[in-house]
């Protein structure tokens, strides 16, 4: 083992981790990033075919946005923006709030930071405007948005939140859209709008107390890349106006292009009444998370007494670089035509994966914007660990979740990087029991 590994397994805690699996399985040890590789200290390159947790948009040491932090670097590199302000700051929220249609920016740490200030955000507004009874919080079944308590509180994986489940507050799931959960025969529509029925029944008797419904536009990422058709997002919407309940989009994983559109809600032609964003904000660079609210929700807290204002903080938060980053990200989506381009490549990778797509293994096989995914069958237990291995050795960084298979590339990947995942697509089904 590396003398990185070993120290890395002595004095680190990593995250979502049983520690003692590095034992056996232990951390690649990176030592620079390129485009779309991975250089690790062994002298070999792998694609980061997980975008570093979804979080990379535009390669590892891409140039644009280097040049835009070192920039930053030499002026202000963070200042408190209670009370202060900065140029940086003001034009992300500009342009975010011009992207979005939702007018009031307020910034936060990470994506789990973002999901807590909407949620505190939607009680507050009810509370401002008279109705106390608002405290509950409904979200999907399978859904994830962080994992700290408030947040975990509305995520439904098991795995995250069975230990925790006293210390957190009682939520209720709906059923999820997943096409994967459709009954034989069943279109995804229909099935779609089955699932919004489910969710105005609960509506209809429980709206009094009910202050949001938080969801993962289209895509569940954490429940393994579940998709789902998006006039379940439409009725949402509707249900959601109809009932006075407040809808917050976590877009945090699938914004900025990931499902082919900007944002996921534009596919559905909805606009929520907070929208969670993070991960790919900076391109993978440095943490920064933002909520943009309506006109109507920010008035309600616009007042004389200081109680009635959102008092919720952040240390770092609207920190100076990260949102220099994240401007160099939306100039090159505005520069680069990188929607337009992402359609191409997509086109061209999903070719790629025709003849995974007939393996005899697969199941529910799936794709969306820059998103594929499909579940392997007859997977024994530690398949996950077996497929991430089998890839590694083929130079590709995959995370399967369980028996589900997916490439979430950074928008840079080009044929090799492409040509290799599939390739490592067919050894993980033809090899990997
Ligand atoms: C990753 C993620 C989060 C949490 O973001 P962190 O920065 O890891 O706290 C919340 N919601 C969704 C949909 C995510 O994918």
């Amino acid at each position: 083992m590396s003398s990185l590994q070993d120290r890395s397994r002595h004095f680190l805690w990593h995250p979502c981790t049983q520690m003692k699996n590095l034992e056996t399985v232990p951390p690649l040890a990176i030592v620079r990033g390129e485009g779309a590789w991975l250089f690790d200290d062994a002298g070999n390159r792998h694609v980061d075919a997980i975008s570093s947790w979804w979080v990379n948009l535009f390669g590892h040491a891409n140039p644009r946005i280097n040049a835009a932090i070192i920039d930053q670097l030499a002026k202000i590199e963070h200042v408190i923006l209670a009370g202060c302000t900065h140029e940086p700051v003001v034009e992300l929220s500009e342009r975010l709030s011009k992207l979005t249609g939702l007018s009031h920016a307020f910034f936060g740490s990470d994506g789990a930071s973002a999901t807590e200030i909407a949620l505190k955000m939607s009680f507050h507004y009810w509370r401002n405007t008279g109705q106390t009874g608002k405290t509950q919080f409904i979200s999907l079944q399978n859904g994830y948005h962080g994992e700290t308590l408030g947040a975990l509180s509305v995520t439904d994986v098991a795995l995250f939140k069975d230990q925790y489940a006293p210390l957190l507050r009682h939520s209720v799931q709906m059923p999820s859209p997943d096409i994967r959960l459709a009954e034989g025969g069943e279109s995804t529509e229909a099935f779609a709008l089955r699932c919004a029925e489910a969710l105005e029944d609960y509506l209809r008797q429980h709206a009094e107390t009910t202050a949001a419904f938080i969801l993962e536009p289209l895509v569940q990422g954490a429940a393994g890349m579940a998709m789902y058709h998006p006039v379940y997002l439409a009725r949402a919407r509707e249900l959601c106006t109809k009932y006075r309940v407040h809808l917050i989009a976590d877009e945090i994983a699938v914004g900025f292009g990931r499902t082919g559109t900007m944002f996921a809600c534009e596919q559905a032609g909805v606009k929520p009444d907070f929208i969670c964003l993070s991960k790919g904000i900076t391109g993978g660079y440095l943490s920064l998370s933002c909520v943009l609210t309506t006109d109507e929700v920010y008035l309600a807290f616009y007042a004389d007494e200081t109680a009635k204002g959102f008092l919720h903080s952040h240390s770092y938060t609207g920190n100076p670089l990260a949102c220099r980053a994240a401007l160099a990200v939306l100039d090159t989506f505005e520069q680069d035509k990188v929607l337009e381009n992402n359609r191409l490549k997509a086109n061209q990778f999903s070719q790629l994966l025709d003849a995974v797509k007939q393996h005899r293994r697969v199941k529910h096989f799936r794709h969306l914007g820059m998103i594929w995914a499909f579940d392997v069958a007859n997977a024994a237990t530690g398949f996950s660990t077996r497929a991430y291995q089998a890839a590694l050795k083929t130079g590709v960084l995959l995370r399967p979740i369980g028996n589900t298979v997916y490439f979430m590339p950074p928008y840079v990947v080009g044929e090799d990087e492409m040509t290799k995942m599939a390739l490592t697509a067919q050894i993980i089904l033809d090899e990997v029991e």
